[in-house]
């Protein structure tokens, strides 16, 4: 069967669901085929640009140098110069934000918007399916897909949906495949589709365009509607070959890989991931291990995106155990394994170059009422120890929590100054509400956006520290006290964690 995985989403790696299911499918003796059309479509639309669409001196700047800029991104000697990097990326996707109807459409190299149509509201959906000639990335659909699915022997098309960026492209593609080859079936999956699927009040409003909807990990549902019944196997080496055929915004080959399913803490009170209950599951580490060696062995990527919500302790303990020949990154949580400078020591070695971590907030109580199950000793600690190791961090903070208060975030501002040194990159968040969290049920909540796929709520702030107070003190107090793009390294634009790994060597100091 044809898999394909829409615009848009940062075109710096390939996919990791649809590399799953298409080792799956193959393991069972399915002939696969994926395509990448995120990679493919949003450099279609920088390739579309004309002299006629750059009426101004940036444009046509950028029209000039379009194959240079495509070089450099993957060039590594660009990574060490932070602002020549940032000239590149914003004239590249200068290229990309004209080749659109601007009065319409607002697209970039990581977000994608239509201001008739809303990507969280069904019938925007299927007016997208419906409307598909307006879409940007038609042409697109006609020419470099429309071979791929006439070629397809298989009756079934795949689309993935993993962003909110790719709803409103992958439903007009759905309605052009609907169309175009009516013998088709379309089935759709992914992370956004299970997340919409996850909602108590999930009343499948697309069964009049998508054949199949799939709630969670594809893999077994996918081959038995390819009448491969009661398949035993839960777990597969990504298969990559596809990602050979794309060309991808990054100065190597990045594959993500994925150790566990779900988060093994689990716990967190603010988490969408909680709101979903998605079951953790993981193999042992050891299995996983050779998973990944499989996998490298096989696609010799120069970096592994781990994309767990969290990599497990024992995965850590693991990795930290071997010298891999690629370099790697991903999410953890504060775990107390980092106290020891030896095992950050360790990880460096492995390949470790960059940590994400979900610090949240400064604050022992906030984080104590949130349930995030963080010390902040041991924060310290870690910040320090992996400092140490030339391990890069990044650090999420996330503001505006019912169990937070202005005095709470100034704790961590407090915080955040006094480790500065050891912090690399930070990104601040202001919360938005899961809907359907149990907290959402102790507050006055309002819709967010409207539509009937959203799932965020607004609330009322039990002690008026809502959404304004907490980005005018982001702007005025905290991003200013701190030097935020002067004294922390700038997070790179569009393409932010997934590139910031890079720049671990840099040339200039900022
Ligand atoms: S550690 Fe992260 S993914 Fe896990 S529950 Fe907490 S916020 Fe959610």
């Amino acid at each position: 069967m044809l898999l394909i995985f829409p615009p848009v989403g940062k075109p710096c790696e390939p996919p990791a669901g649809v590399a799953l299911l298409s080792a799956a499918l193959k393991t069972h003796g399915i002939d696969c085929r994926v395509y990448d059309a995120n990679a493919d479509g949003l450099l279609y639309l920088i390739n579309s640009v004309t002299g006629k669409d750059a009426g101004d001196s940036w444009t046509q700047r950028a029209l000039k140098h379009r194959e240079n800029i495509i070089a450099d991104l993957k060039d590594p000697s660009l990574y060490k110069n932070v602002d020549r990097y940032h000239q590149r990326v914003y004239d590249l996707n200068r290229l990309l934000t004209v080749s659109v109807d601007q009065t319409r459409f607002r697209i970039t190299l990581s977000d994608y918007s239509d201001n008739q149509l809303s990507s969280v509201d069904s019938k925007a959906l299927l007016k997208s399916a419906d409307t598909h000639r307006e879409n940007p990335f038609y042409p697109f659909f006609e020419e470099r897909v429309r071979p791929l699915v006439s070629a397809s022997a298989s009756p079934w098309v795949g689309i993935s949906l993993c962003y909110l960026n790719q709803a409103l492209v992958g439903f007009a593609l759905a309605g052009w495949i609907r169309e175009n080859f009516p013998d088709k079936k379309l089935v759709m999956g992914g992370g956004l589709v299970s997340s919409w699927m996850s909602r108590p009040d999930f009343n499948n409003p697309f069964s009049g365009l998508i054949d199949v909807m799939i709630r969670g990990e594809g893999e077994q549902p996918l081959l038995e509607l390819l009448g491969v019944p009661g398949t035993t196997k839960k777990h597969y080496i990504p298969d990559y070959g596809f990602a050979a055929n794309h060309n991808y915004l990054a100065p190597g080959r990045i594959l993500p890989f994925r150790a566990s399913i779900g988060c093994y803490w689990s716990k967190c009170r603010f988490c969408p991931e909680k709101a979903e209950t998605r079951p953790y599951s993981a193999q042992r580490a050891h299995c996983v291990i050779n998973d990944l060696s499989a996998m490298a062995e096989a696609h010799r990527p120069d970096v592994v995106h781990l994309i767990d919500n969290a990599v497990t302790p024992a995965f850590l303990r693991a990795l930290s155990k071997r010298e891999f020949p690629f370099k790697w990154y991903g999410f953890v949580r504060f775990e107390k394994d980092f106290t020891d400078p030896e095992f950050c020591r360790a990880l460096k070695r492995s390949g470790c170059e960059m940590l994400k971590l979900g610090l949240e907030s400064g604050d022992q109580g906030v984080l104590d009422r949130m349930n995030k199950g963080t010390d902040l000793s041991v924060v310290s600690l870690t910040l320090k120890n992996l400092k140490e190791a030339g391990i890069l961090t990044f650090v999420y903070l996330l503001f505006g929590t019912s169990f937070e208060d202005k005095p709470a975030a100034r704790h961590t501002l407090d915080y955040v100054k006094a480790h500065q040194g050891n912090i690399d990159y930070m990104n601040l968040a202001v919360f938005n509400l899961p809907k359907f969290s149990e907290d959402a049920e102790g507050l006055a909540t309002r819709e967010f956006y409207h539509g009937d796929l959203s799932l965020y709520l607004n609330f009322d702030h039990p002690d008026g520290w809502d959404r304004r107070h907490v980005k005018s003190f982001l702007d005025k107090e905290f991003k200013k006290e701190l030097g935020v793009g002067s004294r922390f390294r700038k997070n790179p634009a569009f393409f932010s964690s997934n590139h910031a790994m890079f720049f671990n060597d840099l040339e200039t100091s900022q």
